[in-house]
């Protein structure tokens, strides 16, 4: 397996990453923080009119030190009053407390495998691999594949879909039908790819946000879009490049959202041809987390994956959506 990746890293190097083209090894599971209360909630298509704004002072732990985390202060469910609204949707921590939270932050690590990326399924799901497929969006990254989603279905292969915020603007009907599909868990890929950094690290060329406050941005955005689209807050994000400081790890556990790193690239950004792609995906692991590409249907990514499955499906392997693993 990681001699696959070692590949993938040389193969992907020079690659343009108009995509999400990294390469990586897997990392402990995630140190999920406890969802923190804050002020703003979650704007929801069906928004709880009754028990809405439970506690709008979560007084943000001023100077926490470095690499602890500060367990915020659980307010005590002081609702009595009002009667439980039915599933109200989880407070999503504001901008103005991210920032006062990680004022004094500093990141100790950074890349694609860094601590709060989950890189492999649980041991419970580990005979299952779970494909994801990121849409990036933006210039030359807005495309749609359907081949590629005509195959996951034609052989009922579940998927975990990341969209962009740019990309579903772009695909309004697409976004439409995938996110009515069983099959398919829809998943948060940032509000403008942006790599995920408190101190403005970039990867592949690409900026990467600057401050706790972008880091916010960078995830709330599409967040509160999804939420809205959805129903429901999606449950997983992935950042664009997927990479990541230790930091902004913490903020987006902060904001609900568990990151989705990987252990195989099957495409290499949606740069590699088909047969590499159907190399890589009949290499997976078990437990695998295969990470490739759904916004560019020229590519190698879909016909690699339509040679690939009928012989992974007739080998026994099986696949899971991420929320389906990680329950
Ligand atoms: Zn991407």
């Amino acid at each position: 397996m990681s001699l696959s990746r070692r590949t993938l890293l040389v193969a992907a190097a020079g690659t343009t990453l108009a995509a999400c083209a990294p390469t990586t090894s897997p990392a402990p599971p995630v140190p999920t923080a406890a969802p923190v209360p804050t002020a703003a909630s979650v704007p929801t298509a069906a928004s709880v009119p009754t028990a809405e704004p439970v506690a709008p002072e979560p007084t943000p732990t001023p100077e926490s030190p470095a690499p602890e985390v500060p367990a915020p202060e659980v307010p005590a469910p002081e609702v009595p009053a009002p009667a439980p609204a039915p599933a109200a949707p989880a407070a999503v921590p504001t901008r103005a407390f991210v920032t006062a939270r990680y004022a004094d932050a500093v990141p100790a690590a950074w890349g694609l495998d860094v601590p709060g990326v989950l890189t492999a399924l649980p041991r419970s799901a580990a005979p299952a691999i779970a494909l994801t497929f990121d849409a990036c969006g933006g210039p030359g990254g807005s495309g749609y594949d359907a081949a590629l989603v005509a195959t996951l279905r034609t052989h009922g292969v579940p998927a975990t879909l990341f969209l962009n915020a740019r990309w579903i603007d772009a695909n309004p009907d697409t976004f439409e039908s995938l996110a009515a599909d069983p099959l398919f868990e829809i998943a948060n890929h940032g509000t403008a790819h942006r790599p995920l950094s408190v101190t403005g690290r970039s990867a592949y060329g690409i900026a990467g946000t600057r401050d706790p406050g972008e880091v916010h941005d960078e995830i709330a955005g599409n967040l509160a879009k999804l939420t809205a689209l959805l129903g429901r807050p999606p449950a997983f994000f992935r950042s664009g490049t997927a990479h990541y400081d230790d930091v902004a790890t913490r903020i987006a556990a902060d904001l609900g959202q568990r990151i989705a790193g990987f252990s195989t690239n099957a495409d290499g950004g949606a740069t590699l041809p088909a047969a590499q792609v159907r190399r890589q995906l009949l290499d997976a692991a078990p437990g695998a987390v295969v990470i490739a590409h759904m916004n560019h249907p020229d590519g190698g990514t879909a016909p690699g994956l339509a040679a690939a499955l009928p012989t992974l499906l007739a080998d026994g392997r099986t696949f899971t959506r991420l929320s389906d693993a990680f329950r």
